[in-house]
């Protein structure tokens, strides 16, 4: 079951904006990114995130962008990752992530994690990308 990213997230009230609206990305994927937001907002205050890509763009081979599990998020609050790597936000958003069940990769300026683990992979200075295992 594919499911579109709402457009609003639930007590956050965060909108979120897509470049890609309409696209449909796997059940879990969504359910990370909600986790992701509801747990990191005991924490920090995250009213806005920009996701850049998700099956969209160009990618390897192999990505797990196109197998609709896999997403890239460009921005948060308004700000750009790029403008502002060192953040709270960041940190804790990517812990977040970390933390939910099905978490695959998650790449960005604070940390290179692939099911949990440091990974080493380049990059992701200007954005978070995560995906979960389950492609549905
Ligand atoms: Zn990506």
């Amino acid at each position: 079951m594919y499911r579109e990213i709402p457009s609003c997230m639930l007590r956050l009230s965060s909108i979120i904006s897509r470049c890609n609206v309409g696209e449909e990305v796997s059940s879990s994927l969504v359910d990370a990114l909600i986790f992701a937001l509801n747990s990191a907002s005991t924490e920090v205050e995250i009213s806005h995130v920009h996701i850049s890509a998700t099956t969209n763009g160009t990618n390897g081979q192999y990505s797990n962008h196109y197998k609709r599990r896999a997403m890239d998020i460009s921005g948060i609050n308004n700000q750009s990752i790029y403008s502002n790597q060192s953040s709270e936000e960041i940190k804790v958003f990517q812990e977040s992530f970390d933390n939910y069940s099905d978490i695959r990769e998650n790449f960005g300026p604070y940390f290179h994690h692939k099911l949990g683990e440091n990974h080493n992979v380049g990059g992701h200075n200007d954005h978070i990308h995560v995906s979960t295992n389950n492609c549905q």
